[in-house]
């Protein structure tokens, strides 16, 4: 008689529930899977053989009988390994070489086996999980290496063998599935070392940043090679607020997906920080590939991107990251599907006053060609540098600065002004669909930086003699509420508008 198991297929995020039917009948030996690409199916068949043979079972080759195993919805994209487990139980119990006690008919199976019958860890166990208690299943069988990841989701009972014969031994209740001892990859949350303690000077830029991470503003570094736009772009994630239980199980699924959750401690602790090399391709920047992957900026997710070198980066490249800035997340589209990613970062830019660096450097000549000069700080006015509010200068450090031994404020402290901030913005924000200020649209700038006349007649006259944009306008705004967040004040003042001018971007600043 056929009898189902269930797993799950997996496509970018989503997940869908898989039947796994079993066959075995009298017949001419056949051994056939349906339901899988070509490929791997022939490489599940090969291992769940020798796993079988390896721990004391017969294998499909040694009954003379038709073993069909049929993998369904056939129309959903399925990845090989993942069903071994499921596969290799589901012909064990209907060739009756096993008799489970244990219900199987509310657990899911995820697992690859090895030729030797240990099971292997998969990608995505996090989502499965969860698409199991979210779908009625009391259990869920996955690979001991993935047992912590699976623990995190508390409503559904996590087994988690390590080789095939403790596992059909635990489901006939002969015996336990015993504890083991995490082996594996270590905790990925090695304590940073970078803190704004250690940078000294660039006071103007680190004020710039605090209030960047406050209302979640873009932000962008522009200076000489050396002056530390990279350290502080590297320490902006010492004084985000720490992460809350949902964005750190967000950040565990995408790193899960990437095959990159530690086994000790799958929960992401720290915000994340990316910084794709500006000749990395779209794909691994914004998500795809053959195997429709996340891409840095789904890495990055709740944390910070940073692009150093901004204007090295193609034009398509940053053109694509038009969508994720504006909506949060990333639709991907191949040909093998179409599949959504979350992308809700802050973005970093990094640039340099020309390709060489040394434009207009008292100390050091600038190789570039004039033209080439114009053509990269040109990049700096393109739709996406548009979308970036806060411009700020980094100047090279006087070397005394730079030596001194004092200790700048550390990002503890900074963290907690930055959480303050936070908490006005949530409040504010809590009956509107966003959620810092710089996710606010006209409509909120309207009901939420109210100003008098000699405000707005204070901003028009810098926009007068900056030579800003329209869209300046409502930058000044947006940063000048964070200002005034930081500053615990209820409306927008003056000096909160004269601190965020400073931050605006002026065409041409660096020529
Ligand atoms: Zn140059």
């Amino acid at each position: 008689m056929p009898n189902k198991l269930y797993s799950i297929a997996k496509l970018g995020m989503s997940t869908r529930t898989v039947e796994l039917e079993t066959d075995v009948t009298s017949g001419l030996h056949v051994f056939s899977i349906v339901g899988l690409p070509d490929k791997a199916v022939e490489e599940s068949k090969e291992r769940i053989s020798s796993a079988l043979k390896n721990n004391g079972f017969k294998p499909p080759r040694a009954f003379n009988k038709r073993v069909i195993i049929n993998l369904a919805p056939a129309d959903i994209k399925k990845e090989g390994g993942l069903y071994d487990l499921g596969m290799a139980l589901g012909f064990l119990i209907d060739s009756q070489q096993i008799e489970p006690v244990f219900d199987l008919s509310k657990t899911l199976v995820v697992g690859e086996v090895g030729l030797n019958g240990i099971i292997r860890s998969v990608r995505g166990v996090i989502l499965y999980a969860i698409h199991g208690a979210e779908n009625g299943f009391e259990n869920i069988i996955v690979p001991a290496g993935n047992k912590q990841e699976a623990e995190l989701i508390k409503d559904i009972n996590v087994i988690a063998p390590d080789n095939i014969g403790e596992l059909v031994a635990f489901l006939e209740k002969r015996g336990e599935i015993k504890d083991k001892k995490p082996i594996g990859k270590k905790a990925a949350s090695v304590k940073t070392q970078h803190d704004f303690s250690l940078i000294q000077g660039q006071e103007n830029a680190k004020c710039a940043l605090e209030v960047a991470v406050a209302g979640g503003h873009n932000i962008l570094f522009h200076g000489p090679p050396g002056s530390g736009k990279s350290m502080l772009a590297k320490t902006a994630t010492t004084i985000m607020p720490t992460l809350s239980y949902e964005e750190a199980l967000e950040v565990t699924k995408i790193e899960s997906v990437c095959g990159n959750v530690s086994t000790q401690n799958p929960l992401a602790e720290n915000r994340p920080f990316r910084s794709p090399h500006h000749a990395s391709s779209e794909s691994a920047i914004i998500g795809g590939g053959s195997t429709l992957n996340p891409g840095e900026i789904t890495r990055a997710h709740r944390g910070i991107l940073f692009l150093d070198e901004f204007p090295e980066f193609h034009r398509d490249i940053l053109e694509s990251l038009r969508q994720p800035m504006e909506n949060g997340s990333i639709t991907v589209a191949r040909a093998k599907g179409t599949v959504n990613y979350p992308s809700k970062f802050m973005l970093i830019a990094a640039a340099n006053p020309c390709p060489c660096g040394y434009f207009g450097d008292p100390k050091r000549e600038c190789n570039c060609t004039t033209a080439s000069v114009i053509k990269y700080q040109r990049k700096l006015s393109g739709p996406i540098a548009d979308r970036i509010d806060m411009h700020i200068s980094v100047p090279r450090q006087h070397f005394k600065k730079i030596s001194s031994e004092d200790l700048a404020e550390s990002s503890q402290s900074i963290r907690k002004r930055v959480e303050k901030a936070r908490f006005i913005q949530q409040n504010r924000f809590k009956n509107d669909p966003i959620h810092t200020n710089s996710e606010m649209g006209i409509k909120e700038i309207k009901k939420y930086c109210a100003i008098d006349a000699n405000l707005k007649n204070f901003i028009g006259l810098a926009i007068e003699k900056y030579k800003l944009s329209a869209r300046a306008y409502h930058s000044i705004l947006k940063v000048a509420r964070t200002v005034a967040d930081l500053a615990n004040s209820e409306s927008i003042q003056r000096p909160h508008i004269a601190q965020t001018l400073q931050y605006i971007k002026r065409d041409m600043e660096i020529i």
